[in-house]
This record gives C-alpha cells, sequence and structure tokens, in this order.
C-alpha cells in the first residue's frame, strides 16, 4: 500500500518546485500577506516556507497529512469548483509519502504554539508545545528519500531547481502584489527574491523582472460574457516593440491559480510573430476569470496545464484583443 501511495505521490510531487508550489498556495489560501521560503540543495535537503496567515487549529493537526484532507470545501457551493480549483486534499499528504515533513503553527488568540512531524500520510507522535509567530511554517526534508533513482536524477541539479523555484516565487510575487515574498538558499546572507508589497503590478514586475520589462508594458483587456458560449475577464499586462529577448515569459493565472496554457502561448507568440518580429518572444502577464467549472485541471498530473471550455472562442478574444494593442504601438 505505501508502494502505491509512493509512486502516487510522486506523480504530483514531480520535483522540488512542485512542492513549494503547494506549499505557497495553501499560505495564501490561509490569508498570508508575507511569505517566506528557504531552500536548501535545490529543495533536496529542505524547503521551508513560513507565512503568516490563519494557522492550523490544534485539533486539525492530527489529520492534516491524511489523503483527501481539505478544509477549504465550505468556501464553495459545489464540489466540482472544489475539484477544479484543485482543492483535493492531496498535496500535504502526497508530500509525506516522499519525504519527512515538520509543522508548526499558531492560531488567532493561542499563548502558544504547535509542533508535530509527519511520514506517510500520519502524524508521528502527539504536537508539542512551543514558541511561535503568527502563522504556519512547514519544513520538507529530504525529498525523495525512497525513491533513490530520482533522488539521484536531482542531485546534480540543485542550481536548476533552485532557479525554477525563484522563478515560481517571482510569478506570485507578480500577481499578489500586495504580498511580501522572500526566497533564500539556506545560510545565505542575501535573499534570491525579495519583493516588499508594490503599488502596483506594474511596480511588482518592476521588482522582480527589472526596469526594461516594466517599461515595455502595455495594458490589455478583455470582458466578455455571452452565456451561450463563454464567459471571462482578462486582465494583462503584454511587452511592446521595445523588449527584446530569446524567449517568451508567460505568467499565467486562472482563478487566481497559477497555470500554464500552451494553447493560448501559442496564440500569442503567433500574434507577435505576425505584428512585431522583431520582438516576438514577449513578456505577457495575464490574470483570467471565469466560472471555475470552466476549466479543466486534470490534463496533467501535475495540475500546471489547463484546458477551457469553449477556448476557441476565448481563445480569438484575447488574441485580436492583443492584435489591436500591438498595431496601435506599431504606428
Ligand atoms: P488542499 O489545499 O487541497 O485543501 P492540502 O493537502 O494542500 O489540501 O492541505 C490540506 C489542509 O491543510 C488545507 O485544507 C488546510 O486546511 C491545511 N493547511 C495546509 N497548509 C496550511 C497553511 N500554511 N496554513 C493554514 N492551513 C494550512
Ligand atoms: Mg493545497
Amino acid at each position: 500500500e505505501s508502494v502505491v501511495n509512493r509512486i502516487a505521490a510522486g506523480e504530483v510531487i514531480q520535483r522540488p518546485v512542485s512542492a513549494v508550489k503547494e506549499l505557497v498556495e495553501n499560505s495564501l489560501d490561509a490569508g498570508a500577506t508575507s511569505i517566506n521560503v528557504i531552500v536548501k540543495d535545490g529543495g533536496l535537503k529542505l524547503i521551508q516556507v513560513s507565512d503568516d496567515g490563519h494557522g492550523i487549529r490544534y485539533e486539525d493537526l492530527p489529520i492534516l497529512c491524511e489523503r483527501h484532507t481539505t478544509s477549504k470545501l465550505s468556501t464553495f457551493e459545489d464540489l466540482q469548483s472544489i475539484r477544479t480549483m484543485g482543492f483535493r486534499g492531496e498535496a500535504l499528504a502526497s508530500i509525506t509519502y516522499v519525504a519527512h515533513v515538520t509543522v508548526t503553527t499558531i492560531t488567532k488568540g493561542q499563548l502558544h504554539g504547535y509542533r508535530t512531524s509527519y511520514r506517510d500520510g500520519a502524524m508521528e507522535q502527539e504536537p508539542k508545545a512551543c514558541a511561535a509567530v503568527k502563522g504556519t511554517q512547514i519544513m520538507v526534508e529530504n525529498l525523495f528519500y525512497n525513491m533513490a533513482a530520482r533522488r539521484k536524477m536531482m542531485q546534480n541539479n540543485s542550481q536548476d531547481d533552485h532557479a525554477k523555484i525563484v522563478d515560481l516565487l517571482s510569478r506570485f510575487a507578480i500577481h499578489y502584489e500586495g504580498l511580501s515574498i522572500s526566497c533564500r538558499k539556506h545560510g545565505a546572507a542575501r535573499p534570491d527574491v525579495h519583493t516588499v508589497a508594490a503599488s502596483s503590478k506594474v511596480e511588482s514586475i518592476r521588482g522582480v523582472y527589472g526596469p526594461s520589462v516594466a517599461q515595455s508594458l502595455i495594458k490589455v483587456e478583455v470582458s466578455y460574457n455571452d452565456p451561450s458560449s463563454a464567459i471571462f475577464e482578462m486582465n494583462g499586462l503584454i511587452s511592446d516593440s521595445s523588449y527584446v529577448a530569446k524567449k517568451t515569459t508567460m505568467v499565467l493565472f486562472i482563478n487566481d491559480r497559477l497555470v500554464d496554457c500552451s494553447a493560448l502561448k501559442r496564440v500569442i507568440e503567433v500574434v507577435y510573430a505576425a505584428t512585431l518580429p522583431k520582438a516576438s518572444k514577449p513578456f505577457v502577464y495575464m490574470a483570467i476569470k471565469l466560472p471555475p467549472e470552466h476549466v479543466d485541471v486534470n490534463v496533467h498530473p501535475t495540475k500546471r496545464e489547463v484546458s477551457l471550455l469553449n477556448q476557441e472562442v476565448i481563445l480569438g478574444q484575447i488574441q485580436s484583443a492583443i492584435e489591436g494593442k500591438l498595431r496601435n504601438c506599431n504606428e
């Protein structure tokens, strides 16, 4: 049974960055305004995520890492939405099947916090009282300790995994511009990402990606409501002809979840190639809101790649909005 669980968990948590994503999303779901991440050896030795969110109640600790334990049911009316938002109560459980997990947490109004550890979906010992500041700290150690082949494959790759984690946190920093987020290597004096709550999205992009990206940005928006085909809203910032890069940077949030949509990326690259051939690899930030039941997150086990209901309509609308903007800036 534990082998089956481990294999399933290895599908959900494919690399250190997948664990970081799940932990940071949980912090955001807990209402955090500040998230600090510490990483050792690209995340294989240690991933530590500390937040100032609402914490976890003492009585919830024993089942915290059991599969299908989620506290997020009451936020949504129907089960379908829960599934499509990715609240499956699987992330923490999965991590405990492939790593050692220690949780320290304190809820509002408590004098002290609690600390306990987990393995294979179960709490290892009674929570111990401990000093704690606001929120939750989750420590993930020795990731893939029980998956020798994968660990070996990743051991020489820690630079790459670290870069992936920094990139992920940069994306969160942009979308949640009110959030302060930092990431540092264990023992390092200076963080690799450090944003403080910015006054605007462009400011937060300037902080993370630098002035040349920020200066090139054009606003693009679509609000579409045709109940017979598609309902969605898109707010975006896209680079103009002054931004020249070797590859496209696409930061996409759908219903506040960081996702990939390769069909959308392709459409955008085609528009840029046709209108700004010299700047055909753009920087694109997009936030799309649509009814949760119109998102299919189950295309890929890591849940990053999504497809949308009425995708052709949505892509067509976004395409013409971008075309309009780029043609204007060409004139
Ligand atoms: P899901 O996010 O799908 O509910 P997870 O396995 O990611 O499932 O997390 C399980 C539960 O643990 C969450 O529903 C939440 O109640 C609790 N939890 C996890 N991380 C935190 C956190 N940083 N702060 C508060 N609660 C948390
Ligand atoms: Mg979660």
